[in-house]
Parts: C-alpha cells; sequence; structure tokens
C-alpha cells in the first residue's frame, strides 16, 4: 500500500510511519511542522511540508502519484487549549480534516484510518468503555472528533468511502530503539513530565486530584504503547476493502492505571525519585477511563504487546535519557 500519513512527523504519527515501512508499505508524510518534527520522520518516507488546510498541496500530492490510503493523525490535542481557543480546534480539527477528505474524493481515494479518542465518550456512564456507548465530550477537542466521526458515517453511508475510527486511550511509549519518542511543546502529559521532574530538567510533577473516587484517590487512565497503537492502524487494512465500511475501535490494554501508580513505575524504571506536588483536580479530567478493547481483538486480531505500565515506561525513559530535551528543534 501507499499510504499518506497526515501528521506523519508527530508522536503517534511518525511511530505509524516506522511501523508502515517495517511492514513493507510505502509512506508519504504530509505535516507542517507547527507540533511535529523532522528528525522523527524517517529518509525513505517522503516528505510534504504543507498544511492539512491547503487543497492544491494536496492536490499536488494526490496528482503525483497514486495513494491507496490516507491516515490522519494532524490534530492539535490540548485538551486546556481547546477550551480556550476553540475555533483553533474546529478549524484545523474538523474543517482541515474535511478539506483532506474532499482532495481525497476529487481524487478518487477512498480508504481512510482517522485517529479519534476515548474524549468523544465523556464522563463515560459505565467502565470499562465499549464502541457502543453514548458519546457526549465534555471539551469542544473530543467535540471536534466527534464531529469527524459523524461526517465520516454520513460519507461512508454514501459509499464515497471506507474508513476505520481508532478511539485511543493514554498513548505512551516510545520506539523500542529508543530512536524516536514523545516531544510535545508544550508538555501536558503525565509520563513525559514524570520522567523529566526525576530527571531534574522538569519542575516537580503535580498530581492533579487526590480526592477522587478511586482505589488510591488519584485518577485511573489506561496507558496504551504508541506502537501497538500503531499496529492496529495496518491490522484494519483488508477491512476497508470493502465499500462503505464504516469501523469504530477503542484502542487501549484495559488495565486501569492510576497517577500514583505512573509515578511508582517511573520511580522504579529510572531508579531516581520523582518530586510531587500535590494540586487541585485539572478541569475537565474524568475519574477513571478505561477501554474494552474486545472488539479491536476480535475482529482485527489486535493484541496490545505492552499490557502493563512498567514496560511502557521502560521504553520512554529509553528516548527521554537518550533525548532528555527531546528533538531540540523548537
Ligand atoms: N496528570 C497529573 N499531573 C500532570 C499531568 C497529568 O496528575 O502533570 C494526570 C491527569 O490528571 C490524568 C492523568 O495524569 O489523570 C493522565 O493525564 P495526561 O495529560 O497524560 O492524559 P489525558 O488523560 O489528559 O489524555
Amino acid at each position: 500500500m501507499k499510504v499518506l500519513v497526515a501528521g506523519g512527523a508527530g508522536y503517534i504519527g511518525s511511530h505509524c510511519v516506522r511501523q508502515l515501512l517495517a511492514a513493507g508499505h510505502e509512506s508519504v508524510v504530509l505535516d507542517n511542522f507547527a507540533y511535529g518534527h523532522r528528525a522523527a520522520v524517517p529518509a525513505d518516507a517522503k516528505l510534504h511540508d504543507a498544511s492539512l488546510a491547503d487543497a492544491a498541496a494536496l492536490d499536488c500530492i494526490f496528482k503525483s502519484g497514486r495513494i491507496d490510503l490516507v491516515m490522519h493523525f494532524a490534530a492539535f490535542c490540548y485538551v486546556g487549549e481547546s477550551v480556550t481557543a476553540p475555533l483553533k480546534y474546529y478549524l484545523n480539527n474538523v474543517t482541515g480534516t474535511y478539506t483532506l477528505l474532499d482532495a481525497m474524493l476529487r481524487h478518487g481515494v477512498k480508504k481512510f484510518v482517522f485517529s479519534s479518542t476515548c474524549a468523544t465518550y465523556g464522563v463515560p456512564a459505565s467502565l470499562p468503555i465499549v464502541e457502543g456507548m453514548p458519546q457526549a465530550p465534555i471539551n469542544p477537542y473530543g467535540q471536534t472528533k466527534l464531529d469527524v466521526e459523524n461526517a465520516l458515517k454520513a460519507l461512508a453511508h454514501a459509499q464515497s468511502i471506507s474508513f476505520a475510527a481508532f478511539r485511543y486511550f493514554n498513548a505512551a511509549g516510545a520506539a523500542e530503539d529508543g530512536s524516536i519518542g514523545e516531544d510535545h511543546d508544550p508538555e501536558t502529559h503525565l509520563i513525559p513530565l514524570a520522567i523529566g521532574a526525576a530527571q531534574g530538567i522538569r519542575p516537580a510533577l503535580q498530581i492533579f486530584g487526590t480526592d477522587y473516587p478511586t482505589p488510591d484517590k488519584t485518577c485511573l487512565r489506561d496507558y496504551v504503547h504508541v506502537d501497538d497503537l500503531s499496529r492496529a492502524h495496518i491490522a484494519v487494512f483488508d477491512k476497508l476493502a470493502k465499500p462503505g465500511a464504516a469501523l469504530f475501535y477503542n484502542l487501549g490494554t484495559g488495565a486501569p492505571t492510576s497517577v500514583l501508580e505512573v509515578i511508582q513505575a517511573v520511580e522504579m524504571v529510572t531508579q531516581l525519585k520523582v518530586p510531587v506536588k500535590y494540586a487541585p483536580r485539572r478541569e475537565g479530567d474524568p475519574p477513571a477511563l478505561y477501554a474494552n478493547a474486545a472488539k479491536a481483538q476480535r475482529e482485527l486480531g489486535w493484541k496490545p504487546k505492552f499490557r502493563s505500565i512498567e514496560p511502557i515506561v521502560e521504553s520512554a525513559w529509553r528516548w527521554h535519557s537518550r533525548k532528555p530535551r527531546g528533538y531540540e528543534d523548537r
């Protein structure tokens, strides 16, 4: 397959590009480097420095060679920012995606793999979360992803595309060889912040909320390795041969892990102390989110290779200990 990877220089996209190449597929990366990193793109992937919103650039890419399938990772993903700057999120995550889909339709490309999120569920009525549960996002970020999911359903119904939307739980970890990893600016995610605090290059880690109705009173999340996420994107290819396919899958390990358990794992793996500060709850954080990913297992044969927090943190540590300041390209 020749795959156009929108956002292929970002955290999840760049891991997926490597997996695509390793599986013998061809990869064309589209990224405008608002958040992506050039060094995360392997030399054997063709790179286009352009925005999703640039219809003329998309036409050039689709004209320059047959594309079989598009994977789309190029979204803004800061929940807090989506609350204060919602239009930025609607313009990029929704309008930008529609521009990409419109270009696909113009050029007869019909297969689409979309990065969605467990944030589309909002505060779940029960746990673990299954795909058929009501979706009621509690922030604009989750709403933009749900808007796209709904548009994709309509496009598949019209037989314009076949798609799979993967609802990620907490993407974490790094390539097993430590060559690429997580580097967000600003960084807001728990594992890189805890490792950076342990290394003494970031401030003490704030634990957001110690009064949740959970066993140790901190939030429970489902951390899933970025290479496991990537494998699901490739495992779905065969299913997209069916015209009008409309597929939704949760991707998580199903193992709820608390903030305190993540900190313990970081201390065990790094053999360093994580300095912490207790802080109030962060707005918009549900107490617990974890997946039932049986559908992906049943239909795609997807089984996460990383099933607990320690090996995920170990892989992250290989990256952060080698590149404590990330790609250093800002
Ligand atoms: N968290 C925390 N301190 C931080 C960052 C995150 O206590 O500095 C908590 C956060 O409240 C959530 C969990 O860690 O319960 C995972 O947060 P992250 O931002 O990594 O991912 P999210 O669940 O928001 O997608």
